[in-house]
C-alpha cells in the first residue's frame, strides 16, 4: 500500500462518490495512481472533485453523472463510459442508505427502491463490468454495506434487509468469479459523513432529543470511542483492491471501531 503507483494501470469506477465514504474512497484510489471515474447524481459536486483527484495522484479523472435508481439510463451511461475510457478493473458499489423507521410500516415501494439502488444497481454494474475484468485477468469489486449484515440495527429494517441481500449476492459471486477477479465487502460502523448526520437528526426529532445526545449514545457502544473517519474506511477499501489483497475473496471487513459484538 505504500507504493503510490500500485494501481497506475487500473481504471476504477467509484459509485456514490460525491460525498462521504465514496468520495474518500475515490481519493484513496487516486492516491494509488488509478484512473478514476466518479459516479453520482450531482454533476457540480463531481466536477469539483476532479481537480482533487488529480492532485491526489490519479492518472486521470472523469465524472459520470448517473442515478443508480434509474437502471435503464445507468446501463446506457456505462456502455458509453466503456466505449470512451475502456474497461473498468475496480468497481466500488456504494450509494446512500435507505431511510430509517419501523420495518413493519415500510411500504413495498421503500423496499423495492432500496433493493434497486443497492442490489440491482450493483448487479447491473457487475454484469456490465466483469467481462472486462475477466478479459484483463484482474478485477476487484468492493461493496460498501453495513455491520447490519451481521447484526441488524434497530430502526433500520429496510436497510438491514437490503444489506443482507447484498452480502449474500456478493458471497455467491465470490464463488463464481474466475481467478484474479475478487469481490469483498466493507462494513462501516458509525462514520462521520452526511448520512450519519442526517440519521442523528432524524433520530433526535423522533426521540425528542438532540443530535449530540444521539451521537453520544451511539459512541457509548464503540470501544474506539469516536466516530470513524471516511478516510479510514477508504483505506480498507484501498487495501482490498490492491494487488497485495489478491487472496482475499468473499469477506466482509468491518471498519467500526470495534462496535460489532459478534466474532
Ligand atoms: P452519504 O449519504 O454521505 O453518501 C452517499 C453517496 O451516494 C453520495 O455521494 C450520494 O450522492 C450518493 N447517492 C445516493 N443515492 C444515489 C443514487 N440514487 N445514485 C447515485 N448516487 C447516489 O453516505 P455515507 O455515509 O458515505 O455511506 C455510504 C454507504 O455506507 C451507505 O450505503 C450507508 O448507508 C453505509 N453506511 C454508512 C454508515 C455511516 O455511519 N456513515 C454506517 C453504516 C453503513
Amino acid at each position: 500500500m505504500s507504493d503510490r503507483s500500485s494501481l497506475s494501470d487500473k481504471h476504477a469506477l467509484v459509485c456514490g462518490a460525491s460525498a462521504g465514504i465514496g468520495r474518500a474512497t475515490a481519493l484513496a484510489l487516486a492516491a494509488q495512481g488509478a484512473r478514476v471515474t466518479v459516479l453520482a447524481r450531482r454533476a457540480d459536486r463531481l466536477e469539483a472533485l476532479i481537480p482533487a483527484l488529480l492532485d491526489a495522484g490519479a492518472a486521470s479523472a472523469r465524472a459520470l453523472t448517473a442515478d443508480l435508481d434509474d437502471r435503464a439510463d445507468l446501463a446506457q451511461r456505462i456502455e458509453s463510459l466503456l466505449a470512451l475510457a475502456g474497461p473498468v478493473h475496480i468497481l466500488i458499489n456504494n450509494a446512500g442508505g435507505p431511510p430509517g423507521g419501523p420495518l413493519l410500516q415500510a411500504t413495498e415501494e421503500a423496499l423495492l427502491t432500496a433493493l434497486g439502488r443497492h442490489l440491482l444497481a450493483s448487479h447491473l454494474l457487475a454484469q456490465k463490468l466483469v467481462p472486462g475484468m475477466v478479459e484483463a485477468g484482474w478485477g476487484r469489486i468492493v461493496n460498501i454495506i453495513s455491520t447490519s449484515v451481521y447484526e441488524p440495527i434497530a430502526g433500520l429494517g429496510v436497510s438491514n434487509t437490503t444489506r443482507g441481500a447484498m452480502a449474500s449476492w456478493a458471497k455467491s459471486l465470490a464463488n463464481e468469479l474466475p481467478p484474479g477477479v475478487t469481490i469483498n465487502n466493507v462494513l462501516p460502523g458509525f462514520t462521520d459523513t452526511e448520512r450519519l448526520s442526517s440519521l442523528a437528526e432524524a433520530r433526535a426529532t423522533s426521540a425528542g432529543s438532540t443530535a449530540d445526545a444521539i451521537r453520544a449514545d451511539w459512541l457509548a457502544g464503540v470501544p474506539e470511542g469516536r466516530l470513524i473517519r471516511a478516510e479510514e474506511t477508504a483505506a480498507a477499501v484501498a487495501f482490498l483492491v490492491s494487488p497485495a489483497a489478491g487472496a482475499i475473496r468473499g469477506v466482509s471487513l468491518q471498519v467500526d471501531g470495534g462496535r460489532m459484538r459478534s466474532i
